[in-house]
């Protein structure tokens, strides 16, 4: 059967198993090995492993190219790096996940890279930054402010002048996007989030197209996994694709609750702004009020987990610039929402009751 015809939603379900024969298991493989019997195509599990080329075939399929699995989504984001050249120039959003944000301004520090910030946004302002850059990174919505970048026009730009794209589709999912059709060169996730699905595991994938371009880009991401040795746990990955297989369903439901609050937190007088792209189960709210009473709303959720993170079954909520390292641009009454499978009304209620607190 050629999955290539399936939907996404049997595609999760379907794919990453063994073949279809008698006697052969129908879950996954769980491998824990570090090495192989001599001549076979893998000798060593820093090069490879069943349970990763089991996610990696699911996950590659919805992305439409070829997936590596990293020990987190920084492994992936580190590996995606590596491809810049020494002295190269990396065109960022001014805010996106601090993580990325912090190992670009270390590495421009050291001298390594040079880094030039835009509002991802504005694509000519983005375009205008792209002459004699290496690599643009592109984040849409972005982590935490929303915003949605027009993903094709800016790849556009950035292949006609031989700039690398990568996109970090953690938020979106393969489910919403897949930037590899839009000539994105690599996708990155941080798997942790709903792939997996159930704040349960950390994981990463860094994702290339099926050209001669992407597939050499593949050769030099596994390469490098393989070298620096930022590699997944079996049990992890395992977990991940055990996860993956109700993402259709988890994010369907998720999105529409998002939806839902996103409406009735725009009339809500404790909410001064509602930051929703329209799709995926993301959004962010400026409170009316200041951090002090940002703060309080999340602590005193009790339906709603005040933590980091985002992309569980369960509804997270966030003051985001209490996380040393987010940018500036995020304003300090910002709470980031990770809405969850939970029932509607029992998140309203909890939400409207916390916003009582400002
Ligand atoms: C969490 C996150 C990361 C980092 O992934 P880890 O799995 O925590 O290493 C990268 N990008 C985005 C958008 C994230 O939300």
């Amino acid at each position: 059967m050629d999955h290539d015809e399936l939907q996404p939603a049997t595609r999760v379900v379907a794919l990453g198993r063994a073949p279809r024969e008698p006697g052969e298991q129908v879950g996954a493989p769980l491998t824990l090995t570090s090495t192989y019997h001599a001549d076979g195509p893998v000798n060593y599990a820093r090069g490879g492993n069943p349970t990763w080329s089991a996610f990696e075939e699911a996950l590659g399929s919805l992305e439409g190219g070829d997936a590596l699995v990293f020990a987190s989504g920084m492994a992936a984001i580190a590996a995606a790096l590596s491809l810049v050249p020494h002295g190269g120039r990396v065109v960022v959003p001014t805010a996106a996940y601090n993580g990325t944000l912090v190992t670009l301004a270390d590495r421009a520090e050291a001298g390594d890279v040079v880094v030039t910030h835009v509002e991802i946004t504005d694509t000519e302002g983005v375009v205008a930054a792209l002459d004699g850059a290496a690599m643009l990174w592109i984040e849409s919505p972005t982590n935490p402010l929303l915003d949605v970048a027009d993903v094709s026009a800016l790849t556009q730009a950035a292949r006609e002048r031989g700039v690398l794209v990568v996109a970090d589709n953690t938020f979106a999912t393969p489910l919403l996007q897949q930037p590899l059709e839009w000539g994105v060169d690599v996708v990155v996730h941080s798997v942790t989030k709903y792939l997996s699905g159930h704040s349960d595991l950390i994981l990463g994938a860094a994702v290339t197209g099926s050209t001669d371009s992407g597939r050499a880009l593949h050769e030099r991401i596994r390469r490098h996994r393989q070298l620096h040795g930022a590699i997944a746990g079996p049990m992890e990955t395992w977990l991940a694709l055990r996860g993956l297989r109700t993402l259709s369903v988890r994010l369907e439901r998720a999105s529409a609750n998002a939806s839902e609050l996103a409406s009735r937190l725009g009339a809500h007088p404790g909410v001064a702004k509602v930051r929703y792209p329209g799709f995926g189960a993301m959004l962010a709210i400026d409170v009316a009020g200041d951090a002090a009473a940002a703060e309080r709303v999340a602590a005193a959720t009790q339906v709603w987990t005040h933590s980091t993170s985002l992309g569980g079954v369960e509804s997270q909520i966030e003051r985001r610039r209490r996380q040393p390292g987010e940018p500036e641009a995020v304003p300090e009454e910002l709470l980031r929402l990770s809405v969850g499978i939970e029932d509607v009304e029992d998140l309203w209620r909890d939400l409207d009751r916390a916003l009582g607190s400002i």
